[in-house]
């Protein structure tokens, strides 16, 4: 039986997706079909990705693995059930767990989660934990998980949300004094090779930017940019000085209750 039709058998013996089906058939307006479709584009690609979990962790493995204290084959314990919160939702299947024969103990292995990225115990996928980070960088936690739950339909408590984000920060800290130690070491970082069609422009002119509050007298932010040069084919002549003004005229003079001028 192909892929495609063992998915045609799921959807049709699975009452919940019968239910769905009938329900955007029945959407009276634009906003509920959508809503409703999406909800049945959701509730597919779980049952999907559970038939794919469900083939791959049920499969023989080539090698049987040993146990990395006793060096003793792992014994196969059958098919066990897993299950973890996803961008889609819950997702759960079953997949063979192996376990050393002495009874060792942290021994117990799943070898298809290994090969799929999924450590022990580990109860919420990445991209969960990636687009609920994205969000508390711009609103409370509290926020980040009210907006998750209705972009996605995910529902994840705002603590969850804040042990992600401490989680990442304290990574992020401990790489930053890794590369800072190695600095203070006289190890220089490594230099990003620039693209080979990028090195024979004579001129590229990049942009950055921040968000700054000036709101005097109610008007929106300001979004501040400034040029990049480089590959400059001659020392700053007056188009330069010409092009520069008019980018800092532009944006600085936009500011209100900002004196520069360029
Ligand atoms: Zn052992």
């Amino acid at each position: 039986m192909s892929f495609l039709e063992s998915m045609q058998r799921v959807v049709e013996s699975d009452s919940q997706l019968q239910k769905l089906i009938e329900e955007v058939e029945q959407a009276a307006s634009l906003v509920l079909l959508i809503l409703t479709a999406l909800q049945l584009g959701r509730a597919i690609a779980v049952k999907v990705v559970e038939e794919i979990l469900n083939e791959r962790g049920q499969a023989q493995e080539v090698e049987c693995a040993e146990c990395e204290k006793c060096k003793a084959k792992l014994e196969s314990k059958g098919l066990l059930p897993r299950e973890i919160l996803t961008l889609i939702g819950w997702v759960k299947w079953k997949r063979r767990v192996r376990r050393c024969p002495n009874g060792c103990e942290g021994s117990q292995v799943a070898p298809s989660d290994e090969v799929i990225g999924l450590r022990a115990y580990q109860k919420t996928s990445l991209e969960v934990k990636w687009l609920g980070s994205a969000l508390a960088i711009f609103v409370p936690f509290e926020t980040a998980a009210v907006l998750l739950a209705m972009m996605t339909g995910v529902k994840v408590e705002s603590k969850s949300i804040w042990l992600w984000v401490q989680k990442r920060g304290k990574m992020a800290k401990e790489e930053l004094d890794t590369q800072l130690a190695a600095l203070e070491a006289g190890e220089l970082p490594e230099v990003e090779l620039k693209d080979a069609a990028l090195k024979t422009l004579s001129l590229l002119i990049g942009s950055d930017g921040v968000m700054v509050p000036f709101r005097p007298n109610g008007v929106k932010s300001k979004w501040l940019h400034w040029p990049v040069w480089e590959n400059e084919p001659m020392e700053p002549s007056s188009w330069y000085s010409d092009v520069w003004s008019h980018f800092w005229g532009r944006w600085m003079t936009s500011l209100p209750g900002c004196g520069w001028k360029p």
